[in-house]
């Protein structure tokens, strides 16, 4: 059986459809590279943006031309869109032949093999693995943890995967052993909100202190991370581990109280600039990124020109800005979309001069 695998959206899917595609080439599957050499055609989904929705609309249209001139071709769709809209995505796309959503990907490559089975009598493999074997010689991904509580009031992420989950610690360990001794050099820890990981009484510093003491490991990161749960610990551990990476991603998303409120983000922007004031004096030469929502509903000039000056002091070493649209199903959804597209696009605009020039002067 011959399958190829299509992945839109975060690294966390990235990592699931590696660990899918090794459990289907263990269980004696073919990995291919087209659409157009498969005989089972997977797409792992992305619910975050409308924009990536559209794209794995556009390739199920692809994948379902193809079907037509290739009947015995399957189509499986996984992940958050088939989380949100599995009904949609029946209606629409007829001769899809299976959806597994985000909550139950752990059954996916059993399902998978399940389409075939009949006719290459392949063994079922009840689940995936957590672990990436891919690529040894570069950075190794391995998922820690799934699922939010946070409920940002924009987004989607904690309807379509799920209440936060903590995987247990010495499986990770063990995980990123063998990892290390497969030639990993270095690892990334993912986790929608990963620094608030905490399995019993191991906290993610205690984490990174562990697999730090792998002797083969070079170095160790990890993404994405939330200003509420940075802790003195994190930091600390950061400062004092020389095979932790200096980097850290921390969406700040506005500068302004008053939308970081209505973003329900659960801090200031004085604890979030407090943050970074304690990781630039602890760790030496940190490279910090960011991400900033524009045009959030209620987003007046004034709020806009505070999250400029926040900016502006703060100095990212890089910065992803997104134009605000409304999620299905969040709470920001239920606000008045009161910024028009156009004033977003000036924001961002005007947002992303002022970062270049200051990676520029940098
Ligand atoms: S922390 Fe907020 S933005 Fe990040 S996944 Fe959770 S709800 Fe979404």
């Amino acid at each position: 059986m011959k399958f190829f695998i299509e992945t839109i959206g975060c690294q966390m899917n990235i990592c699931d459809s590696d660990a899918l595609s090794e459990t289907l080439k263990s269980a004696g599957a073919i990995k291919v590279s087209a659409l157009t050499d498969a005989d089972i055609a997977i797409i792992n989904t992305c619910s975050v943006r409308a924009q990536a929705e559209q794209k794995a609309y556009s390739w199920l249209g692809r994948a379902e031309e193809f079907k037509k001139e290739n009947p015995h071709v399957k189509i499986a769709v996984i992940g958050c869109m088939a989380e949100r809209i599995a009904p949609k995505i029946k209606r629409r796309f007829k001769s899809v032949n299976l959806i597994i959503g985000s909550k139950k990907i752990d059954n996916a490559a059993a399902k998978i093999l399940q389409l075939e089975t009949a006719k290459s009598q392949l063994p079922v493999n009840p689940g995936i693995e957590a672990v990436n074997f891919t690529t040894p010689d570069t950075v190794s991904y391995l998922t820690i943890m799934r699922g939010c509580d946070n409920y940002c009031s924009y987004c989607v992420v904690p309807f379509v995967r799920g209440r936060e989950v903590s995987f247990d610690s010495e499986k990770i360990i063990n995980d990123c052993k063998k990892l290390a001794a497969n030639g990993a050099q270095e690892i990334m820890l993912l986790g929608q909100n990963v620094n608030s990981y905490k399995y019993n009484d191991v906290t993610f510093a205690k984490l990174l202190r562990e697999i730090v003491k792998i002797k083969e490991l070079k170095r160790l990161t990890f993404m994405t991370s939330h200003p509420k749960d940075l802790s003195d610990e994190l930091i600390d551990a950061m400062a004092n581990e020389p095979k932790i990476r200096k980097y850290i991603h921390l969406p700040m998303q506005s500068g302004s109280d008053k939308i970081l409120n209505l973003m329900n983000r659960k801090y200031s922007y004085a604890h979030y600039k407090n943050l970074i004031k304690k990781l630039r004096d602890k760790v030496a030469n940190i490279n910090i990124t960011s991400d900033i929502i524009v045009g959030f509903p209620g987003e007046t000039e004034e709020d806009f020109l505070e999250t400029l000056q926040a900016v502006e002091d703060i100095k990212f070493n890089a910065l992803y800005i997104f134009k605000y649209s409304p999620r299905p199903n969040t709470k920001a959804a239920q606000m008045k979309d009161d910024v028009s597209l156009q004033e977003k696009k000036r924001r961002h605009n005007v947002i992303l001069e002022l970062a270049k020039r200051q990676n520029n002067n940098a």
